[in-house]
């Protein structure tokens, strides 16, 4: 894949960018090794003050920085701006809580009067220098949601970000750098995905993350796995959102519009496969499906737009094979199923909603990365959940109910990393995020993910 910004809503190439040579990329990793020397020494409340200097610079920098993002993967530009405010939060919520989430942990003294243990404490130290492997879809969100609690713990970042975003790949690094962070301490490398392997078995490297597909998460981890290293793995997900008798239909309805279509349907946590309990389907399928129907599919700059283009042809076509082997083999769509005819150019999809799905569709299983909802209609609480889990994927879920027996229920036996009551899926900056099943393994956020990349040290005063 070149590395190229190219206009989703045009199909133009913008500029191209040369990928770097082995001497670049070997004075990086020397350059993160040396960083990291020096930063791992330095106190929290430094990193803490360059970190907020980081927030402040970002909030200055949002409508230019969301103007880049829309234009190198089409987000609608409002959506930009708000997720660069989201980074600000995240930002700041690591700068004031890393140094209490990796403060000693002290054993429980019943634990340790016998061994004589009693002074010895957990420390979290950092690993050394991370190598992210980061995606297009939220380009700024995905990297902070990393880089700060990285960095607050005393590790140093490579960015290997996406072929399709480098001119936010750059901002990023030199975000860092204006906020004072030493040189080293977050670079961004221009390369393509063939580079990953060599930089990840160098010995500097300590660890990955990798955030996008199965196939590049299974080849990061196949490489860490062989070198010893610690991988964090966030892949896709086909989140089912269950809507259940007692539930809020007209709000389960307006909230399924948002939770599918945000970020032009490409996110790995929005609602993909609607569950229906036959009482309430047909009230909820008719206002989800006038809801689909009224979106603004346009210009993603124009702050009237509601869903963009995708972001590259290749994942237009993708969709697009999915609904039409869909259509194929038996579904209706009750909404859009094509291209729209508005827009000449650029890889745009309709919002597009589609009902009798069978087990035979590629759609049943495969993750939808655009505007396309599956609806399908359950009997009961059983059939509902079993169609929920019948998924390679386990990242999040929604449930609409108002009965706590049937909340309980799902919360005993949604195969999830999150499930959410009464309203879509969202991250937040104190609470874990991640999946199970081929949605990948370990946590990003809170507590969880800054202490993955740490190296948490039974220390022994005799
Ligand atoms: P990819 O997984 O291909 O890209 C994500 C990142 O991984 C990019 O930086 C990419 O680099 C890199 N990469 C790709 N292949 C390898 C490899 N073999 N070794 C090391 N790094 C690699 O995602 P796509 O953009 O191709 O999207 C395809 C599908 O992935 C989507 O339809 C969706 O299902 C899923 N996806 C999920 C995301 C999520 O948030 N969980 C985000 C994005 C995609 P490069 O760009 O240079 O290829």
């Amino acid at each position: 894949m070149p590395i190229a910004t190219v206009n989703p809503a045009t199909g133009e190439t913008l500029r191209t960018f040369e990928p770097l040579t082995a001497t670049a990329i070997e004075r990086c990793v020397a350059a993160a090794d040396a960083a990291f020397a020096v930063h791992r020494a330095t106190s929290f409340a430094e990193r803490a003050g360059l970190l907020h200097r980081a927030a402040d610079l970002l909030e200055e920098d949002t409508a230019d920085i969301a103007r880049t993002m829309t234009t190198e993967m089409g987000k609608p530009v409002k959506a930009a701006r708000a997720e660069a405010a989201k980074c600000v939060k995240a930002m700041r919520w690591y700068a004031e809580h890393a140094e209490s989430l990796l403060a000693d942990e002290h054993p429980a003294q019943d634990d340790v009067t016998d061994s004589g243990a009693a002074r010895a404490v957990v420390r979290y130290r950092p690993l050394g220098p991370v190598l992210a492997v980061m995606p297009w879809n939220f380009p700024l969100w995905q990297v902070v949601r990393f880089a700060a609690p990285a960095l607050m713990a005393g590790n140093v970042a490579l960015l290997k970000h996406a072929s399709n975003v480098p001119q936010t790949a750059l901002y990023l690094e030199d975000l860092f750098r204006r906020a004072g962070f030493a040189e080293g301490c977050f670079q961004t490398l221009l390369v393509g995905s063939d580079a990953v392997e060599s930089v990840l078995r160098d010995g500097r490297v300590a660890a990955a993350t990798l955030t996008g597909s199965e196939p590049a998460g299974r080849a990061v981890a196949s490489t860490a796995g062989d070198e010893i290293k610690k991988t964090v793995l966030e892949l896709g997900g086909s989140d089912p959102y269950v809507v259940l008798p007692s539930a809020d239909v007209a709000r389960a309805a307006e909230t399924a519009v948002t939770a599918r279509v945000q970020n032009n349907g490409q996110s790995c946590i929005a609602a993909k496969r609607f569950i229906v309990h036959a009482d309430v389907y047909d009230a909820f399928r008719d206002r989800f499906v006038a809801g689909m129907r009224e979106l603004t599919v346009g210009d993603p700059m124009d702050e009237a737009t509601d869903v963009g283009p995708l972001s590259s042809r290749a994942g237009r076509d993708d969709l697009e094979e999915l609904v039409e082997d869909a259509l194929a083999k038996g579904a209706t769509a009750l909404c859009g199923g094509q291209r729209p005819k508005e827009q000449e150019r650029g890889w745009f999809y309709s919002p597009t909603v589609l009902a009798d799905i069978t087990p035979g569709m590629r759609i049943h299983r495969e993750e939808t990365f655009g505007p396309v909802a599956t609806l399908y209609r359950v009997a009961d609480l059983d059939e509902a959940l079993a169609l929920a889990n019948d998924t390679p994927f386990g990242l999040s879920s929604n449930v609409w109910t108002r009965d706590d027996a049937e909340a309980e229920r799902c919360v005993r036996d949604l195969q999830a990393g999150g499930i959410f009551f009464n309203g879509m899926t969202a991250s937040h900056p104190g609470l874990p995020f991640g999946g199970v099943k081929r949605s990948g393994y370990g946590r990003e956020l809170a507590g969880h993910g800054i202490r993955e990349f740490c190296n948490a040290t039974t220390v022994w005063y005799g």
